[in-house]
């Protein structure tokens, strides 16, 4: 493969720059699809142009470049030009490189955004090339998801040569699949995905790789679904004193807990390891539900292992599970990256002299070996990638695997995607449980949010205030919450004001943690690593910052940390931008407390692009297909899937070696997100 350095105008630091997109070679770059196009296939007359559109126009230079600096650091550049139909001026803002550029008579296509000035049409800022060698004008454009530093110019031009450089493709979909599915062509596809002929072509691209994507996916889970099948393993012997572990908690189980419960113990009857999702709201009480399924394993003498996403969760778990095993003789450990004498724990564990291990992806080193591992628990699994979740079960032979999550996705959706895992869901909360009260407000608000805010605070209560952290501008984002800290500070000085986010050393964190706990601070502004944690009862009310930017699992998510104590809980959204889909994703947030509803509109109203990615689901990243959108494709992409695993289970003809490398690389170890 080629490396992405080969292109022409890609050198070492814009390499890296691609590299943060996860782009490394020029195939890497040919997956990486654009959002959308513009169409500057069509030009228009300078007299037909209005205020507000973009446009291209095809017009020869009437005057030169007039250079007009209007204060420090604004100088405007401008200069006219006409076509048969009328004259226009075109302007730019401190960009002297045009200066020279533009002879009297020349032709040229420019494409930009006409504006008023003084009543008058400009177009400012436009893009151009000289007509006869145009490379980006003329033509359907596209439009990548990009973010700082690297251009839309720079990757359309590296398009346009990976285009030329990779050769014909090799197709790996096999022709009759291809001609029974209507699926278009690989090379005709690659082309017209970035840069098509027409509209039409560009759908027919699209279809091709939805399909493409699902296809994949769909065979690798069915081929993991048909290993599992395969494996077996002695059931336990004793089921029945999960009721002793029962009796001893110190609240009755909800009526869903004890039918999960039950589901886990008919699991561990069968000859073969169980491999089953829980998923429960927010709050629903799963922990209490892997301690069973724990206590059940341990007392058929195997040892059993939690793997959850982060330290304080670790932590968290550690001390909870104590407390339900104390008197039991249980023996159980913390392993995280900050646990001391680690050889020394390695050798009690692969010793069987721990029973329990609780740990972060510390469990799944390397240097950790189980002497009888019989159970692995994963905790919010949709922190973790699919990988992962395989490495603690690859720590046993053959165990039963439970994975939790809190982000559910609707039931027809994951008996697909999780074709390889049985389901339980429990869907009834402890009682007593007050629903959250949300709101979406406006900064026109903010005044009488923070005198609320303080009012909570005289009496005695704690608030969380969340600011959002995407990864690509993590550097301005946690600048964002240290601002939002001091402000705070100022705003309430009488009060404590504490920060935490996910670039603090572990150590750092748990201070900051237990300093809330203690409350020694009233207001903890932090970022979502706050997510999955700690239960602070006193800590009833929730601001999130920005609250747009996040997919509406995480707000659910997020709000779960508030109204774990008896007063009634708030959160307090502030959206800014009023579009449709914001103003519908709020609105859901503020009527709706049900994880699963809330879940399902996060799906329904994902917004272009990954923004709000799948990855809060736990599925695998889908770099074009929506799977609400595309629900009927991934329906055929299953068939189609049935159809090749039946001739070929384990896709070794020759003529799909191609799409078994593809379902291989679905597997490849990826990089935990946190
Ligand atoms: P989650 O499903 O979000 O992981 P947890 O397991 O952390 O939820 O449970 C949330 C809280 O509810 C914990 O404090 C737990 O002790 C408590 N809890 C769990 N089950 C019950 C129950 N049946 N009755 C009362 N409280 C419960
Ligand atoms: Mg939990």
């Amino acid at each position: 493969m080629l490396d992405i350095r080969y292109l022409k105008g890609v050198g070492e630091a814009r390499a890296k720059l691609f590299a943060k997109k996860n782009i490394k070679t020029v195939e890497d770059l040919l997956y990486f699809f654009p959002r959308g196009h513009e169409d500057r296939s069509k030009t228009k007359q300078i007299c037909a142009c209005e205020i507000g559109e973009t446009v291209c126009i095809d017009a020869t230079v009437f005057s030169p470049v007039k250079e007009t600096r209007i204060r420090k650091n604004m100088t405007i550049y401008s200069m006219i030009i006409s076509d048969e139909t009328g004259g226009m001026t075109v302007v730019w803002y401190n960009n002297k490189y045009v200066k020279g550029q533009f002879k009297t008579g020349d032709e040229y296509i420019f494409y930009g955004k006409i504006q008023a000035s003084r009543q008058k049409r400009e177009l400012v800022n436009p893009i151009y090339e000289k007509r006869g060698r145009q490379r980006f004008t003329g033509k359907i454009v596209p439009v990548y998801p990009l973010t700082e530093n690297l251009t839309q110019r720079m990757v359309q031009g590296a398009m346009e040569q990976a285009l030329e450089v990779a050769g014909p493709l090799e197709e790996y979909i096999p022709k009759d699949i291809r001609e029974r599915y209507n699926i278009a062509e690989l090379n005709f596809a690659m082309r017209n995905i970035h840069f098509p002929a027409d509209f039409n072509s560009y759908e027919i691209a699209r279809r091709r790789f939805v399909f493409e994507e699902l296809l994949i996916l769909q065979l690798a889970l069915s081929m993991r679904k048909a290993d599992i099948h395969q494996k077996t393993r002695a059931p336990y012997t004793d089921t029945a004193c999960v009721q002793e572990f029962i009796e001893k908690l110190p609240f009755a189980l909800t009526g869903a807990q004890e039918r999960v419960i039950d589901e886990l113990c008919a699991d561990f009857q069968k000859s073969r390891p169980m491999n089953r999702l829980v998923q429960g709201d927010v709050g629903s009480g799963k922990t209490v539900v892997a301690a069973a399924a724990m206590y059940v394993t341990v007392k058929n003498g195997f040892q059993a292992a939690i793997m959850a996403p982060t330290e304080i969760l670790a932590n968290q778990h550690y001390e909870t599970f104590s407390a339900f095993f104390a008197g039991t003789g249980l023996r159980i450990c913390l392993l995280t990256g900050s646990t001391k004498k680690k050889k020394e724990l390695y050798g009690q564990i692969a010793a069987g002299e721990m029973d329990l291990i609780v740990g972060t992806h510390a469990l799944i080193q390397k240097d950790v070996a189980y002497k009888n591992l019989g159970l692995a628990v994963t905790d919010e699994q949709h922190r973790f990638g699919v990988s992962q979740r395989a490495g603690l079960a690859g720590k046993g032979d053959n165990p039963n695997v439970l994975v939790m999550t809190a982000t559910p996705i609707p039931r027809t959706l994951a008996i697909i995607l999780y074709g390889d895992l049985d389901i339980s869901i429990i869907d009834e909360l402890p009682p007593g449980r007050k629903p959250v009260a949300t709101y979406a407000v406006g900064e026109n608000m903010r005044k009488r949010i923070y005198a609320f805010l303080e009012k909570h605070l005289r009496e005695g209560m704690q608030s969380y205030v969340i600011c959002p952290l995407i990864e690509e501008t993590e550097k301005s984002d946690l600048q964002n919450a240290v601002q939002i800290k001091e402000q705070l500070q100022r705003v309430f000085p009488g009060y404590s004001v504490g920060l935490l986010h996910g670039k603090m050393k572990a150590k750092e964190k748990d201070a900051v943690m237990e300093a809330f706990i203690a409350h020694q601070i009233d207001i903890l502004v932090s970022t979502t690593v706050i997510e999955v944690g700690v239960n602070v009862p006193n800590s009833n009310m929730m601001i999130i910052e920005n609250a747009e930017r996040f997919g509406l699992s995480q707000l659910h998510q997020l709000r779960g940390r508030v109204g774990r104590g008896h007063d009634q809980a708030y959160c307090i959204l502030f959206a800014h931008g009023n579009n449709d889909v914001t103003k519908k994703r709020m609105e859901t947030m503020c009527m709706s407390n049900d994880g699963f509803y809330i879940s399902e509109q996060d799906l329904r109203l994902r917004g272009p692009g990954d923004f709000f990615g799948t990855r809060q689901h736990g599925l695998p990243d889908l770099k074009i297909a929506n799977l609400f959108a595309d629900m009927d494709m991934l329906k055929l992409a299953q068939e189609a899937a049935r159809e090749l695993l039946e001739t070929d289970p384990a896709l070794q003809q020759p003529a799909n070696a191609g799409l078994r490398k593809r379902v291989q690389q679905v597997f490849q170890p990826e990089i935990a997100m946190n």
